[in-house]
């Protein structure tokens, strides 16, 4: 049987006494509930950091989670170079479909972009849905988790809070030796895989970084003001893909392309 792996934060983990003690009723309620692992069973923790935890379970009672320690290990991540998604926020469960795809392809980080042509527009402003918000990010955070958890990794992926287009950008243009693409349908641009392709031979990126539109697509405006900002309009081919398609396999595409060799 697999051993089940769960996140757990590293100030929960004491390496010298060898315990890791941790508050968590969500956690211990799935041990119990759904896994019904028993005292003794083998379980795996991960800091989050890329490290972990081989543990033996001591008790999952009253919302606490305790193990004892048998290994700790660095887990080296396939995937070096870390993504930067900035991802639309997008109508029904697209949005959470995709935090959960990206988080299995192994981006580093996503950003919620608001763009002029989404059809959901998030409320920046901070007297409102200031709760509501803060709910949101931790759902989205949380099936981040499980995603990383389902698929192995060793690292949950960044999340920031929704913001403007233009201040993804002009974050992204400040990284140092950072391939910053943005997807851009029915244009002249480059195709993607052909532009890895003739990249090959050359240094590696930092970091890559793709912005991909919403319903609507972006607008004129949009793609020159990433243009300004050292963004490579690139072509995912001739169809018209939904915008979690389009960002899921604009990442596939990165992804073979720098993995390190298995
Ligand atoms: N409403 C737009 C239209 O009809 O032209 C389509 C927008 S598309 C559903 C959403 C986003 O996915 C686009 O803004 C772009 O970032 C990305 N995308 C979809 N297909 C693409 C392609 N073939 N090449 C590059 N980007 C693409």
């Amino acid at each position: 049987m697999t051993v089940p792996r769960f996140f757990i934060p590293a100030a929960a983990i004491d390496s010298k006494k060898g315990t890791i003690v941790h508050e968590d009723e969500r956690l211990t309620r799935q041990i119990n509930n759904v896994l019904r692992l028993k005292a003794g069973d083998r379980i795996c923790l991960l800091d989050g950091l890329g490290s972990i935890y081989h543990c033996r379970m001591e008790s999952a009672g009253k919302g606490q989670l305790k193990a004892s320690i048998e290994q700790s290990l660095k887990i080296e991540e396939p995937f070096q170079i870390p993504v930067h998604v900035g991802l639309p926020l997008l109508k029904g469960d697209r949005f959470e479909w995709a935090l959960e795809k990206l988080t299995e392809l192994g981006v580093a980080k996503i950003s919620p972009i608001i763009v002029t042509r989404s059809v959901v527009q998030a409320d920046l402003s901070s007297e409102n849905g200031g709760r509501s918000k803060s709910n949101k990010l931790d759902r989205w955070l949380t099936i981040m988790k499980e995603a990383a958890e389902q698929c192995e990794r060793a690292t949950i992926p960044r999340l920031v809070p929704p913001r403007r287009f233009g201040l993804f950008l002009q974050e992204c243009s400040l990284v140092k030796n950072s391939l910053n693409l943005i997807c851009a349908e029915r244009r002249q641009a480059t195709s993607l895989v052909k532009k890895l392709d003739n990249d090959e031979g050359l240094p590696s990126p930092q970091e890559i970084a793709i912005a991909v539109g919403a319903e609507g697509g972006f607008t004129g405006g949009e793609v020159e003001e990433a243009i300004t900002l050292n963004f490579l309009p690139v072509s995912l081919g001739q169809r018209i893909l939904r915008s979690e398609t389009a960002a899921i396999y604009a990442l596939a595409i990165v992804a073979s392309k720098y993995s390190a060799s298995e």
